[in-house]
Order: structure tokens, then sequence, then C-alpha cells
């Protein structure tokens, strides 16, 4: 097969394999085709996993930080130099173009590697507390043995998203990538070992979400970070809440792009476009809900009919393909099954709509499709689709639109575009979202921190905001004299 690995999880250093578990067939979505076939972990090896990070954790976590960030910017550097193997493997893993995967995959991943193996020096040292004779003093230590539970869409980006501050900040994590996209996160485990981390810090075992609670319910485990949809993130989240565990949660959203009607207008298409179509709309800051000016709605939508259908479907593989397949059929059922609903409840189709004939096979393509005319009642504006489904919305005035986008349980992302500069801060002053863009869409580099508010989630992933939610504060009150009591 294709892609099959030596085995399916990654425990202490090695490939380990228990053919016990459920079989996982990994699919490539552009043709269907099986590419490799692994087993989702069984209790033993979850226990396994768990133990080996217990065990490597303390090991790890007493190095200096200097030499826990050269392991990691070691990584880095590794995952560079192959960022082509890397790549490959992530666009059979997703279907994503390599056009796409090579640009912004292992390279984000590697990123976060470099980020936090440089900043852990500085950025995990505590205070001093004076006080009068006495004093106190604060150190930042880690939280023990972590989970990261990981979403399908950026399969090798989550896993170093969450392993690079993780690590940084002295834990083990045991990885469960989605059942969807099992391959990548694997490399990654690989990759860490050759740098030089320590046998048992970055465990992979594969799984669905009958073993995603064996890892959130382990007593050993001190924090979940997951990066999934709304549903399962109040299901994590209630069940590290009963054992009060630390949680970040990244969500799923429904964020609005606002266009004024002084904004660029190819730059605006150009935000919207890549706020819905990169990834084939599997992106969950994706600003599908997009409010255009009614003043210039009609050039608006007449250049994004244009933009849209030159877009280039095709093999994944082909350089020149700029959107590939869906993950999986599951979900483009769920996405045929909204544009259908668009339809029925009245939006105007203004492009696509349906199953390309341009693409031919197997594969779990979507025509990439706008609606226009949609109101705000309607299930394709208030539902995340998570596929390549524009939705145009009209408005007239600023208080109106600010309203409107704020009329939504997520609060993941939010963009603006417009030339008035004020209008541009006072606006995003009161969307309510965990990250938002001015006169862009889309762009997380790793030195700002990424996260939702309201149903979204909570925690931050990347910059130096990121290692607080991998670690706590100790604090120690020194005590110069001698201790006196009334009794
Ligand atoms: P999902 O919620 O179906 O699954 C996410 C992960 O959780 C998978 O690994 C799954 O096996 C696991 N899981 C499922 N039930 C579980 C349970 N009860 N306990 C523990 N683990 C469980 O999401 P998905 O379909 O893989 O990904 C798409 C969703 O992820 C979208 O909603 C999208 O918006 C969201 N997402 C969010 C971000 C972000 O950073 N905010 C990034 C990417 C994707």
């Amino acid at each position: 097969m294709k892609a099959q690995p030596q085995a399916s999880h990654f425990i202490d250093g090695a490939y380990v394999e228990d053919e016990a578990g459920t079989v996982i067939e990994s699919i490539f979505p552009a043709t269907g085709e099986v590419i490799a076939k692994l087993h989702a972990a069984t209790p033993a090896i979850v226990e396994k996993a768990i133990a080996s990070a217990k065990r490597a954790q303390g090991e790890w976590a007493a190095m200096s930080p200097t030499a826990r960030g050269r392991v990691l910017k070691k990584a880095a550097e590794i995952m560079r130099e192959r960022n082509r193997e890397l790549s490959e493997l992530e666009t059979l893993d997703t279907g994503k173009p390599i056009q796409e995967t090579i640009v912004a995959d292992p390279t984000s991943g590697a990123d976060s590697l470099e980020f936090f193996g440089g900043i852990i020096a500085s950025a995990l040292n505590g205070s001093h507390i004076p006080l009068g004779s006495d004093f106190a003093y604060t150190k930042r230590v880690p939280l023990g043995v972590v989970v990261g539970i990981g979403a399908w869409n950026y399969p090798q980006q989550i896993a170093c998203w969450k392993a690079a501050p993780a690590l940084a900040a002295g834990n083990a994590m045991v990885f469960k990538p989605s059942e969807v996209t099992p391959l990548g996160a694997l490399k990654i485990a690989e990759i860490l070992i050759e740098a030089g981390l320590p046998k048992g810090v970055f465990n992979v075992i594969q799984g669905d979400r009958d073993t995603g609670p064996l890892l959130v319910s382990h007593p050993d485990v001190a924090k979940v970070s997951l990066t999934g949809s709304v549903p399962t993130g109040r299901k994590v989240a209630g069940a590290a809440a009963g054992q009060l565990k630390h949680v970040t949660m990244e969500l799923g959203g429904k964020s609005p792009l606002i266009v004024f009607d002084d904004a660029d207008l190819e730059g605006a298409i150009s935000g919207a476009m890549l706020g819905n179509f990169y990834s084939t709309g599997q992106v969950c800051s994706n600003g599908t809900r997009v409010f255009v000016h009614r003043a210039l709605k009609e050039r608006f939508l007449a250049r994004l009919k244009e933009r849209t259908e030159a877009i280039v479907l095709g093999d994944p593989q082909d350089e020149a393909t700029q959107m590939g397949p869906l993950v999986s059929q599951a979900q483009r059922e769920k996405v045929l099954a909204y544009i259908e609903k668009g339809k029925a409840e009245g939006a105007t189709l203004l492009t696509g709509g349906g199953i390309p004939n341009s693409v031919s096979g197997e594969g779990f393509y979507v025509q990439p499709t706008v609606f226009a005319d949609v109101t705000d009642d309607m299930v394709i504006a208030r539902e995340e689709i998570f596929g390549p489904v524009m939705c145009v919305l009209d408005f007239d005035d600023e208080d109106e639109v600010i309203a409107r986008a704020n009329a939504t349980e997520f609060g993941l992302a939010a963009g603006v575009f417009t030339a008035d500069i004020s209008r541009a801060h006072r606006v995003v002053d009161r969307l309510e979202a965990g990250t938002l863009w001015i006169n862009t869409y889309n762009l997380c580099p790793v030195e700002i921190p990424f996260g939702g508010s309201k149903q979204s989630g909570f925690g931050r992933e990347n910059s130096a905001a990121a290692l607080e939610h991998y670690s706590e504060l100790k604090t120690v009150y020194v005590g110069m004299g001698r201790c006196e009591a009334p009794y």
C-alpha cells in the first residue's frame, strides 16, 4: 500500500502494533484508494503510551531549557529538509493540493517547533516578589502528561502546534490524530526522536471517538488539548471537568467577514476566497458569512463568480491543482446536503452547487460554491458547513452588520475589509471573536495567539501565550526569620 507506516502507533521511541484494535483504513480522498491500514489503540496500547509518557516526563523536564530547545529546533530543521516528502504524505492523508501542503503544512509545523525551541529559555521564567524581610518567588512548572487530540484538516500542523508548546514547557504528550488522517503525526514522532527527544516524551496512538475518552479520563493525564467540532468539545471538556483537568479547546466556527463599500474590491474578494476555498473550505477559522455592503454587491458578486469559476480542480498531487477533494465521502455528503438546503431555503446559487464534471473518478470532489442573497435565519448561514461553500449576505449600516455578525454562538474569528483605518479598528473592537484580521484573512503565523471565544473554545495556541496553557505557576514563600505562632 502506497503509504503504509511500519506500524499503527509510536510509543517510547518505537513503532508498536496491536492487531486486536479495530481496523482504520486511510483513504486517498482524490481516488478513494486505500493507502494504509492501521489499528485503533486497544486499552493496553493506551496504558502503554501513557506509562511511557509518565516515565519520560521527569527526565525531559529536568533538562535545561536550552537543551530542550535544541531538540525542538533540530526537529524543525529536519522537517524543513524533508518538506517535500512530508507534504506529499500530507496530500495523500488529506487530499489537499500539494500546492498548499508544500507551503502551509510541514512548514508551519516546523515554525512552531522552531519558535518554541527558541523562546523556552526566556519565556519560562518566574518572578521574585519582595515582602519586606521575607520574599517569595514563582516558578512555571509543567503539568505532566498531556493529551493532544487532532482534527483531520491540518494533521501535521495540529500535531506540532500542540507538541511544540507542550514539550517546550517540559510536559510529555500522547497525541491521537483523527482517524480520518492517521499518517502525518507518526512522521512527526519519528523526526522528534531523530532530533534527540528522549524516548516516550512524544507518543502517537491511533483511534477514534471510542479511543479518545480512554485518554481523556485516564487518571495520569493532567491536560487535554482538543482540535475538533463544538459537540466533541462539549463531551471532552465535560469529561475533563469531572476530574478537574486542564483543557484547551480549539473548536469550530461560522466566522463573519465584513466588506465595506470603500474596500479594495480585488483584495476583499481574495480574502473571501482564501477564507472559504483554501483547503477545500475545511478551515475552522473560515469567514463563511461574507457580509458585503449593498453599494458594492453587484460588482463584488460579478468578479467573485468569475474568479471562483477559474479555480483549477484536479489531482492534488499535480502542482497546478488549486483545489482538491474533501477529506472523506462522509464529509462530501454533509457538504452536498448543506448545498441542497441552501437551494431549498431560497438563497441564490451564484456558482457551483454540486459535484464537478471536470474531475473524473471516485474522489470526494465538490464544486466551489457561492450563495448570494443569504439571510441570517438560513441554516447555511448559521451552521458550520466545513466545505467550499461561501454565503454572501447584504448589509447597509455599520451597527447593523456588527450586531448580525455577533449573532452566533461561535466566536472563533472575524475579518474586516475597509480603507477607513478608524472604522477598521472600531469594528474589530466590537466583534466577538478570538482572532481577527483587517484587510487580510486566515493568516496564522506562530508568533500570534490563535483561538476562539464563546462556543468556539478557550485557551490559545501559538505565541508565548500557549506556554501558559501547558504549565502552571508554583509559588514559594520564603520566611527569613523565626516562624512565630500565637499559641
Ligand atoms: P471531530 O470533533 O469529529 O473530531 C476531532 C477529534 O476528536 C478526532 O480525533 C476524534 O477522533 C476525536 N473525538 C471524537 N469524539 C471524541 C470523544 N468523545 N472524546 C475524545 N475524542 C473524541 O472533528 P473533525 O471532524 O475531525 O474536525 C472538524 C472540526 O474541527 C470542525 O468543527 C472544525 O471547525 C474544527 N477545527 C477547529 C480548529 C481550531 O483550531 N479551532 C482547527 C481545525 C479544525
